[in-house]
């Protein structure tokens, strides 16, 4: 699909490549108001949101009056299990944990789009089988705390397929098209499966309506407008619309504007090899200047640069660390090649010491896979 608003220069595609050149334009787009409106509310914001990766939110407000007056909310997401769990799913998991976090009362709610992998990628249920283990084993090793989780895969959770049939019903090819594009039939009942996830907890079985807030990449803004309106459109249900917050694409390392699961010498994925992912560093597009000459007396741009914008996105917690580079590049102090070689031993490291936790994670992701455990839900 490609949507355009008059004057914004944006193509947002949730099932492909997205370029995003104007993000003021997804506000006027899609309703999305600035993160900064609630930022000092925020307890503790994530280094996304400290750093407005997270750049934007819809009702976010909802939830943080739940958190303040200690009302039970549910944070959703999920993962397609088309590939290895890379950096841009780290950023989801760990902003889901963000919000699991700020109160006992939160429930993660976690799903595994196994049909939206069959309807996108022709990928077998038994496929994404595998890869789901290995996905919610990276979530899991990430923090995510399965004792207030529920975590599923859609082809099993039978209310999803029953509700996303009931909202059929209100939805006519003209409107999906106008939202997604010309699509198969398959992505439009992945889409209307993936509303149905996201109201699912404020189902009874999750304890009735609740703030829910859906973490995304700016390229899924279409869905959240689209299960607005579903959930507007089934008062009986009293719904409480679901909020969500907005989050920048990363670049892809060799300097393409989107990172994607289909050029994996452009992303790192926490299955890495730390010996790989190191080399991909070390080949990743900066934005260093011709010659050392030239670095020294204008210094770099690292506006331009990949390496560290993984470094901000991703691998880099401490802001005065980060600033430190930043400064160190503009000036010419830091030149690329040492650069990357410490961006790449961070990473490796990072890899290192995630998948010595994912190992132990690996068995209680495909026991919680098989079992999908219903969590405790807090009373209201
Ligand atoms: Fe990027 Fe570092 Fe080179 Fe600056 S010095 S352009 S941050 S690699």
């Amino acid at each position: 699909m490609e949507t355009r608003g008059p004057g914004i220069n944006s193509k947002i595609d949730p099932w492909g490549s997205t370029e995003i050149e104007n993000y003021d334009g997804l506000f006027q787009e899609f309703g999305i108001r600035s993160i900064d409106d609630v930022l000092a509310r925020l307890p503790k914001p994530s280094k996304y949101m400290r750093r407005r990766i997270v750049f934007g939110h819809t009702d976010l407000e909802k939830v943080l009056d739940a958190v303040e007056q200690d009302k039970p909310y549910a944070v959703m997401s999920g993962i397609k299990p088309s590939g290895p769990f890379h950096v841009g799913s780290k950023m989801i998991a760990e902003e889901i944990i963000y919000f699991q976090q700020l109160s006992p009362k939160a429930l993660a709610s976690y799903c595994v789009a196994d049909y939206e992998a069959y309807a996108d990628n022709r990928q077998s249920f038994e496929e994404s089988w595998k890869t789901a283990i290995s996905n919610v084993a990276d979530v899991l090793a990430l923090g995510l705390d399965p004792k207030h989780a529920y975590i599923y895969r859609q082809s099993k959770q039978v209310n999803v397929i029953e509700k996303a049939f009931v909202y059929s019903r209100d939805v006519t090819y003209n409107m999906m098209e106008a939202i997604y594009g010309d699509r198969s039939f398959g992505l439009y009942l992945s889409a209307l499966i993936q509303v149905a996830d996201i109201l699912l907890p404020e189902t009874s079985d999750f304890g009735g309506p609740q703030p829910v807030i859906v973490p995304i990449g700016a390229e899924q803004a279409p869905h959240i407008r689209l299960t607005r309106d579903i959930a507007r459109r089934h008062e009986e249900e009293h719904f409480i619309l679901p909020s969500a917050t907005y989050h920048r694409l990363i670049r892809s390392l060799t300097g393409n504007s989107k990172m994607s699961k289909r050029e994996p010498m452009g992303l790192i994925s926490l299955t890495d090899d730390p010996d790989f992912a190191r080399r991909k560093i070390l080949l990743a597009y900066t934005g260093g200047r011709e010659s050392t000459k030239l670095q020294k007396e204008l210094g770099g741009e690292p506006g331009k640069c990949v390496v560290y914008e993984f470094l901000m996105f991703h691998f880099i917690e401490n802001d005065e660390q980060l600033e430190e580079v930043y400064n160190g590049c503009i000036t010419g102090a830091r030149l690329c090649g040492p650069c990357k070689a410490m961006a790449a031993e961070i990473v490796a490291e990072y890899l290192r010491e995630h998948q010595h936790k994912r190992e132990k994670t690996l068995p209680l992701a495909e026991e919680i896979l098989k079992t999908q455990p219903l969590p405790e839900i807090p009373p209201r």
